[in-house]
């Protein structure tokens, strides 16, 4: 089978409607994009999808949703103020930007670590190894200097007066600050997590490649307080979890993988990606991060409150160890995209464009298709209202039922439904299966069960 294009996908959400370049008549702002009305659907259900699994069935588990603004303290606390930025050099030739860590990660094939190196020795082992401008091939680089990620602007309420705030680059702080109140109105014990699904913003250097790397996204993500000699057998089990809901969703397993850290953070004990095969190469798609007790102590350094947690049972306090799990619900939706696309040749030598997505996720459940619209739409409205109101149906009149299938196909609609005859005689409809594209006919009143027993997740 020919090799997936990232450009393909690009193509091919906009042409259906699931994202498009962001401010597209101001010839769009690079590297923004706007969900459609497909696209929309598909990244709430793979965020709704993610929550089910671990908030809604984790007792131990307790959703939030925090401020895109905090007290700019957070970030010093947080260490981001200080040291949140990337080594960028640009290219003196055709002016282009590049992160130097990741073009000696890419030249070495990530044998180098460049991650600990100073920007000096960065520099050195560009020269030494003659590390050429990927876009122009120049070797004319300017000094590497530190890149600031977080996006900035200002709080005034008198004139002349103005606090810079920050657009938070992650959404975990907002879990780390409600530590104690989460803790104290739920009563949880340790271990217990904090969950978040939000907007974070990074000024990132070289953004791109669609959804995978954009400025502005979308992060679900919790942090696990708990004891630390626990901590391992957690940050063990979040990678089982990680791994298994990536295939649950719909990623090929062939396609996912571990990737241990070596160089950890000073505080950390541990630190693993899972990766994808998109069509750029394996890339993150999440992180689970065994964090210490970094957070916490910061947090309670810089607002002066202990965020000790006393266990009720042995009257012992201490700060709880953090293991983390974060994964981009728009390189999520990307990966999904990329799995699910296939140009199918049929047995009759016709082809077809289809979208295999798990039917949690798909944007429409159902599709409601009068056969013949002057004397079957009627019914077919009836039945849309109906299901309407139970799920995201489509309803589609026009064109041969052929086409009408082909473009439920396209968009990853699992189920069409035809309303003929036999539904104004018998009440019974005909639904086909997108994947098999095999039909089954069923009275009215069990088409819901039938479909909802196909969408859980
Ligand atoms: P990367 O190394 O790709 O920059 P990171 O290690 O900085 O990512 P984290 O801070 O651990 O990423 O963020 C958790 C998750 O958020 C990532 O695994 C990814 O899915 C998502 N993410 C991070 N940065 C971006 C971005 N600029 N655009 C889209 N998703 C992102």
């Amino acid at each position: 089978m020919e090799e997936l294009k990232m450009e393909k996908i690009v193509n091919y959400c906009k042409q259906y409607g699931f994202v498009f370049p962001g401010s597209d008549i101001y010839d769009g702002f690079a590297n923004t994009w706007d969900f459609g009305p497909l696209g929309v659907e598909l990244k709430n259900n793979v965020k709704r999808c993610w929550w089910k699994r671990f908030v809604q069935e984790d007792k131990d588990t307790y959703g939030v949703d925090a401020g895109i603004l905090m007290n700019p303290r957070v970030w010093e606390a947080s260490g981001h103020v200080a040291s949140f930025s990337d080594p960028k050099m640009d290219c003196k030739k055709c002016k282009q930007r590049f992160r130097a860590d990741n073009m000696i990660e890419e030249h070495s094939k990530g044998e180098v670590a460049a991650e600990g190196m100073t920007n000096e020795e960065m520099e050195k082992y560009i020269e030494d190894n003659h590390i050429t401008c990927p876009h122009c091939g120049g070797f004319d680089w300017s000094e590497i200097k530190q890149f600031k990620l977080m996006f900035e602007t200002s709080r005034g309420t008198v004139e002349g007066s103005k606090d810079t705030v920050y657009l938070r680059p992650e959404t975990c702080q907002g879990e780390y600050v409600n530590f104690l109140n989460v803790q104290r109105t739920t009563r949880a014990k340790v271990p217990f997590a904090i969950a978040q699904i939000g907007k974070s913003f990074r000024n990132e250097i070289t953004p791109g490649n669609f959804l995978f790397r954009t400025i502005e996204f979308e992060q679900m993500e919790l942090q696990k307080f708990c004891k630390d000699s626990d901590s391992m057998d957690i940050y063990n089990n979040y990678k089982e979890r990680a791994l298994l809901f990536a295939k649950n969703i719909g990623l090929d397993e062939d396609k996912l993988r571990f990737h241990d850290h070596d160089k950890l953070a000073h505080y950390a004990k541990a630190a693993c990606d899972i990766q994808y095969k998109f069509p750029i190469g394996w890339e993150e798609l999440n992180g689970i991060h065994h964090r210490g007790t970094w957070d916490l102590s910061r947090h309670t350094e810089f607002s002066g409150k202990s965020l000790e947690y006393l266990d009720p049972e042995t009257n012992e306090k201490y700060i709880p160890t953090v293991i983390e799990y974060s994964i981009g619900a728009d390189r999520l939706t990307l990966a999904l995209l990329c799995n699910s696309y296939e140009e199918q040749t049929l047995e009759n030598g016709e082809t077809r464009e289809v979208m295999h997505f798990n039917p949690a996720i798909a944007p429409y459940k159902a599709c409601v298709l009068p056969l013949i619209k002057k004397n079957h739409s009627e019914k077919a409205l009836e039945l849309f209202n109906m299901l309407s109101k139970y799920f995201m149906v489509s309803y589609d009149e026009s064109g041969s039922i052929g086409k009408r299938y082909r473009r439920n196909d396209a968009v990853g609609t699992p189920f069409s439904i035809t309303v003929d005859d036999e539904t104004l005689n018998n009440n019974t409809v005909t639904i086909r299966d997108r994947d098999t594209m095999e039909q089954i006919t069923l009275p009215v009143d069990e088409v819901v069960d039938y479909i909802n027993k196909k969408i859980q997740f």
